[in-house]
This record gives structure tokens, sequence and C-alpha cells, in this order.
């Protein structure tokens, strides 16, 4: 079951609720019983994402100057 997430306007908490994807934009009460939600986007990727950031560099020296390449 696909899981949606939510935040409330009322207290400002957001919360995450499993349920048919057909009950997705169904009202859904904030854990605190507030009725004033809005459901935020999913940024669930399901199966990973293909393209990761780059690395950040590693500390601590490897870099070219630090291995002598640089003259
Ligand atoms: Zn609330």
């Amino acid at each position: 079951m696909p899981r949606y997430e939510y935040r409330c306007r009322t207290c400002g908490d957001t919360f995450e609720l499993s349920r048919p994807m057909a009950e997705s934009s169904a009202p859904a009460d904030c854990p605190a019983g507030h009725d004033d939600t809005v459901k935020l986007l999913s940024t669930v990727a399901v199966g990973g994402s293909a393209s990761a950031p780059a690395p950040a560099p590693q500390s601590g020296g490897g870099g070219c100057c630090g291995g002598g390449c640089c003259g």
C-alpha cells in the first residue's frame, strides 16, 4: 500500500499515511486530530535514483597537487 505524506496547516506537523491510491486525495486527520491538512507530493523514489550526486571531495590530500603531478 503506498504511503502518502500530509501536512497539517493547523499545527504544521507532517505525517504519513498508508492508504489505497483511491483514497490518496481523501481528507486525512493529523495525529493531533486536526482536519485542515494538505497532501504533499511524494518524494519517495521507488527503485532508487540512477543519477547520484557527485561524491564530495575526500579530505586529507589525494588531490592533484597533493600527489606531485603538478610539478
Ligand atoms: Zn494538526
